[in-house]
């Protein structure tokens, strides 16, 4: 059985036929809606008003795939013993011999802001497109420099990476926009600091008003108010503070981390729980060897992670299972990738000129070292070639050591920076 039908779900559902699985597969949506894609619901928010569905984006439908399917029946707990699984449903309770878990996780709402739209179902999509007064996404000729309907103001709560795309692709159809962060630099959870403040003068270029290290005090009704007494005057606020797993279900038949992930092992079994139950996508938080315990929210680990759980269900060697943590975001004019996991402690090498035209790649390497240092993330901005350089170095076994100035000079392919 398979609960959760976002990407995580539909792959295991086609990998499980794919490695040669011809016993019954049940899938348990919660949405009522076939699967579909999430990041364009955020990067083409206004362009692309349909759901990006998945039997498209992967040529492969994974309803079909399927013996039983149930859209909308949210799994509601899960017991596991020595004769199988039990998932108990409104409906009723479905057994199998095996559960994988891909329920994905949720966006964050402070409880007090009840007039906050979050963005990550494509109906929260829908929600958004209204108040910022597309419906129906934009028409030709929508836009600053077409007939477009009044602007509207937007209040972005958090610089993340769903703040700014959505940030984006408001602004430039002529919405007014603007971003509070809390923190001092954008996207500081992923980059830290340092990294991430070299990304905040984009926004202006972009026509985003950015407002740093200052907390949302209220969300009023037509405003946000400030925690230094700033009134914001909005028709839409969107709070893009994070998303949580959405493991409340498990609660009792696995142990949960505080941030509600489950944490699963290479193979994607919770660590001491039953062969019976596999954990994928953002639901879980995986050991790597290379990483440490890398946390979801990376699409790339939902597409490929599935694969690597199933080979483990049925007892088959994976080809490849520690797959280096990857995020992909179009923001503010810029084609950002990450590679690897920053760590809070890491020294930080430019590749490249931030405030030149060329792109530029920040380079983490583990403390200490000299000429020669442990590489553990790769951020590239508008540089495709720093991305395949890094998704090379780091599918090794080992984090790679890279000779410090041969990796900082732009002009040297990452991966001929290699030390030794
Ligand atoms: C707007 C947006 C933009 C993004 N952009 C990027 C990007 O550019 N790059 C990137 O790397 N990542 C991006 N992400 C993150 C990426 O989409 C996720 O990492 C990915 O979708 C995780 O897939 P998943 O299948 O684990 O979870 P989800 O996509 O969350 O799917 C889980 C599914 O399970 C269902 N479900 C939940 N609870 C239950 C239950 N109890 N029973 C049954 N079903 C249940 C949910 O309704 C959902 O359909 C973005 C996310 C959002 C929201």
């Amino acid at each position: 059985m398979v609960v959760g039908a976002g990407i995580a779900g539909a792959r295991t559902v086609l990998e499980l036929r794919a490695q040669g699985f011809d016993g019954r597969v049940t899938l348990l949506g919660a949405e009522g809606v076939a699967p579909y894609d999430r990041p364009p619901l955020s990067k083409h928010l206004l362009d692309r008003p349909a759901p990006a569905w998945l039997s498209d984006e992967l040529g492969a439908d994974a309803l079909a795939a399927a013996d039983d399917v149930r859209l909308g029946s949210p799994a509601a707990g899960l017991a596991v013993d020595d004769g199988g699984v039990r998932v108990g449903t409104a409906d009723g309770e479905v057994a199998a011999d095996a559960v994988v878990v891909a329920t994905g996780s949720a966006a964050v709402r402070p409880a007090a802001w009840e007039g906050a739209l979050t963005l990550h179902t494509a109906a929260d999509a829908e929600r958004l497109r209204a108040a910022l007064g597309f419906p129906h996404g934009l028409a030709p000729g929508d836009g600053p420099a077409g007939d477009a309907p009044a602007p509207r103001r937007l209040v972005v709560v958090g610089a993340g990476w769903v703040g700014a795309e959505v940030a984006t692709v408001a602004a430039a159809a002529g919405v007014d926009v603007t971003v509070v962060e809390a923190r001092r630099a954008p996207l500081m959870t992923a980059l830290g600091a340092e990294v991430g403040a070299l990304t905040a003068p984009w926004f202006a270029r972009a026509g985003v008003r950015l407002r740093t290290g200052v907390r949302v005090a209220a969300v009023e009704p037509g405003a946000v108010r400030l925690g230094d007494g700033a009134v914001l005057p909005a028709d839409a606020v969107l709070a893009a503070v994070g998303a949580r797993p959405a493991t409340g279900w498990l609660a009792g038949a696995l142990p949960l981390a505080p941030d509600g992930s489950v944490l699963v092992d290479e193979h994607h079994a919770p660590v001491g729980g039953s062969w019976r139950v596999r954990v994928v996508g953002d639901a879980a938080r995986r050991r790597s060897a290379r990483h440490g315990w890398v946390p979801g929210g990376h699409w790339d680990a939902a597409l490929r992670g599935p694969a690597v759980a199933v080979a483990g269900l049925l007892g088959r060697e994976a080809v490849e299972s520690d797959l280096a943590p990857y995020v992909f975001s179009t923001q503010l004019g810029h084609e950002l990738a990450l590679y690897g996991l920053p760590g809070e402690d890491d020294e930080v090498a430019l590749r490249g000129d931030p405030a030149g035209d060329d792109g530029w790649t920040a380079l983490w390497f583990a403390p200490g070292g000299g000429a020669a240092g442990t590489l553990t993330a790769v951020f590239a901005v508008d540089r495709p070639r720093d991305v395949g350089g890094a998704r090379r170095l780091l599918a090794g076994a080992a984090l790679p050591v890279l000779d410090r100035a041969r990796a900082t000079d732009p002009a040297i392919a990452l991966p001929k920076a290699l030390a030794g």
